[in-house]
């Protein structure tokens, strides 16, 4: 499955928020969305018509997609089956969405990004429960451990990024070892306790058309 090559804080200035897609560099005075860089393109210092409803939903689920690093057919199927389970549509996308693999290794602060995760996980770099995982979109259960390789090379990324991410919080819904190179994905997070700045209700009524 193709995979976005481009310039990532493209994306944030396209969607006029910041996605967080860069890892350190997106907590400096730097980053575009900060020094008020305007939307990619040639029109970008014009977009303030309004925008229609469809526009609207729109922006919102490229702005969701966007900032978990999926391509729009993997993000339509995690919405379908998000839809598939009882409870509300858009709080099930959000909690799959959560305890992705690559997700759960970026919230633990193995990685600066979740597309750096996503390549540590494929490079074999975590282990779940003990075993092999290297799938990024495995969904992660609560309870299950998640731990760096013991490889030597893993040790040493794992080590610089829990030392550059150390400001970054670990979410409530996991805990985190440093010394043990290992965490704990201990329960679902509930909808409030989610980052994301999106409405999901509108990425329901986008595809619910
Ligand atoms: Fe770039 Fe990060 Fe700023 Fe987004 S938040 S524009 S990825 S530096």
């Amino acid at each position: 499955m193709g995979r976005y090559t481009g310039p990532s804080c493209r994306q944030c200035r396209r969607e006029g928020m910041k996605l967080m897609l860069k890892g350190t560099r997106c907590y400096m005075a730097k980053c575009p969305i900060e020094t008020g860089r305007p939307a990619p393109g040639m029109h970008g210092q014009r977009r303030s018509r309004k925008q229609s409803d469809y526009g609207v939903q729109l922006r919102e689920k490229q702005r969701l997609r966007r900032q978990y690093g999926l391509q729009e057919a993997q993000f339509h199927l995690f919405f379908e089956r998000a839809s598939q389970r009882s409870g509300v549509t858009g709080e099930q996308l959000l909690q799959a969405l959560e305890a992705r693999l690559d997700n759960v290794v970026y919230r633990l602060g193995f990685a600066a990004s979740r597309k750096a995760a996503r390549q540590f996980v494929l490079h074999n770099h975590i282990r779940v429960n003990g075993g092999k995982a290297n799938v990024p979109s495995m969904q992660v259960a609560p309870g299950a451990v998640i731990e760096v390789s013991e490889k030597k090379k893993s040790r040493e990324l794992a080590a610089r990024n829990l030392e550059t991410n150390a400001t970054r919080e670990v979410p409530s819904w996991m805990t985190l070892d440093v010394k043990n190179y290992r965490g704990e994905y201990i329960r679902v997070p509930t909808r409030d306790e989610i980052a994301p700045i999106v409405n999901e209700q509108l990425i329901v009524e986008l595809y619910s058309k």
